[in-house]
């Protein structure tokens, strides 16, 4: 059965009008579906009841429950949900202070090879559609208080842009979810084109991880390099404006000896120079298997003050829900692997 979740207001009024009922039907599905954000079509009770039995006959609200949830010490928490295909993906739900920021997924697997991350590992194994990426707000127990939106779970949002946007497009619309678009982030390792078209259709702020600025070891670590170097990117986003209120930060990993030295620090301060943008620096969580590991935290501070000396403003990212997020991409893993059951 097709869900409506993930419809914009524009294919609820066609499929109103197509069903010969009054175009603002398609309105107040939409208030329905994300401002009120009923469960059912049934709970649609401003619905005429013949509306709501042939809308059943053909569609669900769509969206499953979760198949496990973690809590960490700090009230961090990690959902596994099912998508409609089988497979799992994880999402995050960070609590700070007043805000309560929801980090999801956009694919299921991922295709980009990058050498430091879990969900590498599983492949490719499907975009999520609008509504699937919706779901994961929809299905949180927290839904009604998230203040905030990373696209940085599993997954290349610039690798399924076309639903992303889609997303966006809803969270931010008056008749959506009506949030600025302030509050949601954009993460992407760097699909120049996608990028081009990401910053020309939406104002939701842009996050690159960059990770290291030299082309081999920045290949050997992320193969997307070959295709779309780093230095080619900056050099894009040179060309746009950032210094209004749409903000461009670069995400940077750190891993002990290979990326933290302060030959990084001065080809870092070279690829920035005289950029508008932030670098947060992110403590490494070892996968299994791999050789990578994080610096001590001197290391980490003293590579933040060296960036700092040259100019460019680096926060060190707090590590948040350390005891659940091990690994991000190990449950999803795991449960692909064994008989974890989906809920309606
Ligand atoms: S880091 Fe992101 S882009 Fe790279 S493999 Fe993992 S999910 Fe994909």
């Amino acid at each position: 059965m097709d869900w409506l979740l993930g419809k914009t207001l524009e294919e609820l009024t066609a499929l109103a009008t197509q069903q010969g009922w009054p175009s603002y039907v398609g309105r107040q599905m939409a208030d329905w579906l994300y401002r009120k954000k009923a469960g059912t079509i049934d709970a649609m009770t401003n619905l005429p009841k013949t509306v709501r039995a042939t809308l059943s006959r053909q569609f669900e609200v769509g969206g499953f429950a979760p198949a496990t949830v973690q809590q960490s010490t700090d009230d961090t928490k990690k959902y596994l949900f099912p998508t409609r295909a089988g497979h799992f993906i994880e999402t995050v739900m960070i609590p700070d202070a007043e805000r309560a920021t929801l980090c999801v997924s956009s694919q299921a697997g991922c295709r980009m090879g990058c050498r430091f991350c879990m969900t590498a590992r599983q492949g490719f194994q499907g975009n999520l559609s609008t509504g699937e990426i919706l779901a994961q707000f929809h299905r949180v127990a927290e839904s009604d208080r998230l203040t905030n939106a990373v696209y940085m779970g599993m997954g290349e949002p610039m690798d399924n842009l076309e639903e992303v946007l889609t997303s966006l497009h809803i969270l931010t619309a008056p008749w959506g979810w009506a949030w600025s678009p302030r509050r949601i982030t954009v993460s992407t390792i760097g699909i120049t084109p996608a990028i081009r078209r990401f910053l020309n259709e939406s104002d939701c702020h842009l996050a690159i991880s960059l990770h290291n600025p030299f082309d081999a070891e920045r290949r050997d670590l992320m193969p997307l390099q070959k295709t779309w170097p780093i230095a080619d990117i900056v050099r894009q986003l040179r060309t746009c404006d950032f210094s209004g209120q749409r903000r461009v930060s670069f995400e940077y990993i750190l891993f002990a000896g290979l990326n933290d030295s302060g030959r990084h620090v001065n080809e870092l301060a070279r690829l920035l120079h005289g950029m508008e943008c932030r670098i947060n620096l992110i403590r490494f969580h070892p996968i299994p298997g791999s050789p990578l590991r994080s610096p001590n935290n001197e290391q980490t501070i003293l590579f933040r003050n060296r960036l700092a000396q040259k100019g460019l403003l680096t926060t060190i990212r707090a590590s948040r829900g350390q005891d659940i997020m091990a690994a991000c991409g190990l449950l999803s893993t795991e449960s692909s692997n064994t008989n974890v059951k989906r809920k309606a």
